[in-house]
């Protein structure tokens, strides 16, 4: 396989006269002609810039991708598709906290068992399940699990496996050859990288599937906007140089965080001596910028954030600026004082000084 940095341009090809760098095919509606339909007819079912981005992001991923609106769009996609009443879906409880809420608020009034699992702990309670979602690193915490031990077990239980690779990329975790049948993704994270997009995508290895959950996308809507697609695409193609320095800094972040007395609870699977990281090096090809550290109280936070000229208050992750937010503001079940913070690509010992610095002003 080729590098990282060559898989996200591409390649070469084309045909003379056409744009290197096509812009965004933003019509709704296509000529039909006469007779056999052609391959894009009406923009709810299919367009170019969505095939262009669809193939560059599923090359990745190691399967065929399908772009929705959102990442909730395609892990909601993903559990309509899979759920069937008098069976169950089972999710990590610390994970993702609206795809819990798809399904306790639409999943279980049709008869279906919700079912959550920790990320850390023992394998998912599989019986009678059709669907096991898995997400590692886990978001917030970084908590990590293995993908192929869970694969094999979901599936000789019958049920299908849905991996959430957003925190890892698909430059950082390969889950379709470790037998996920569905990566999802949320890529207004890291994959568009600019904090300009809303957008995710699911990719499957069985083209079947696959076909299914763009068959989903085209009756459900859930489409994403060309113009949307066409910046992440253009994102996509620097996720290995951004990769490499959100990585570099959340290291040198972790290792300060670490010394500083104020932080406690640093977890970053990248670490040789975080409790996740025997098994992330197992299954993760490289780290990513996002960790997690405790800060004594909200007040704590407050003080640190307004102290910091570099990390902005804000959600989301994976973003060119270092950002970090409190947590259980959200409501995820982890302590008041929590932070997640998302490495951007500054120059490290700017953001490690930054970070030590507003670490210092803290007094409660
Ligand atoms: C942000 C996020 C989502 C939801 O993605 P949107 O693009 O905001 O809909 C799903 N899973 C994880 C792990 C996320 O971080």
């Amino acid at each position: 396989m080729a590098g990282d940095g060559t898989r996200c341009i591409g390649g070469a090809g084309g045909e003379p006269g056409e744009p290197v760098h096509p812009g965004p095919v933003l019509s709704s509606t296509f000529h039909l002609g006469t007779s056999t339909l052609p391959e894009y007819f009406y923009g709810r079912a299919g367009n170019p810039t969505w095939t262009a981005y669809e193939q560059a992001v599923g090359a990745l991923d190691g399967g065929e991708a399908v772009a929705f609106s959102s990442g909730m769009a395609a892990l909601s996609t993903v559990m309509r598709l899979c759920a069937r009443p008098g069976t169950a879906v089972v999710l990590p409880s610390d994970g993702y906290y609206i795809g819990r809420l798809v399904a306790s608020e639409e999943l279980a009034p049709m008869g279906v068992e919700v079912r959550e699992y920790a990320t850390a702990g023992s394998l998912p309670p599989l019986a009678g399940a059709t669907l096991v979602v898995v997400e590692t690193p886990s978001n917030p915490g970084l908590e990590v699990c293995d993908i192929r031990a869970i694969a094999e077990a979901a599936h000789a239980a019958g049920a299908r496996v849905a991996v959430d690779n957003t925190t890892a990329t698909p430059l950082g975790q390969r889950p379709l050859p470790l037998g996920a049948d569905f990566v999802i993704s949320s890529d207004t994270k890291a994959i568009s990288g600019h904090g300009d997009v809303v957008l995710g995508h699911v990719s499957c290895a069985d083209p079947t599937l696959a076909a299914q959950v763009r068959a989903a996308r085209t009756r459900g809507g859930a489409i994403p906007g060309p113009m949307e697609v066409w910046l992440a695409h253009r994102g996509l193609t620097t996720l290995d140089l951004r990769l490499e320095r959100q990585a570099r800094n959340a290291h040198a972040l972790v290792q300060a965080l670490l010394s500083h007395p104020t932080a406690s609870d640093v977890r970053w699977p990248g670490l040789s001596t975080d409790p996740s990281h025997a098994i992330a090096s197992k299954q993760m090809r490289r780290w990513n910028g996002v960790l997690r550290f405790t800060l004594p109280s909200i007040t704590a936070v407050d003080e640190f954030l307004a102290a910091s000229r570099l990390v902005v208050s804000s959600t989301s992750f994976g973003g060119v600026q270092t950002s970090a937010d409190r947590r259980a503001r959200w409501g995820d079940a982890v302590p008041e004082g929590t932070l997640r913070l998302s490495a951007g690509i500054e120059d490290t010992d700017d953001l490690v000084a930054d970070v030590l610095g507003a670490l210092d002003t803290v007094r409660t």
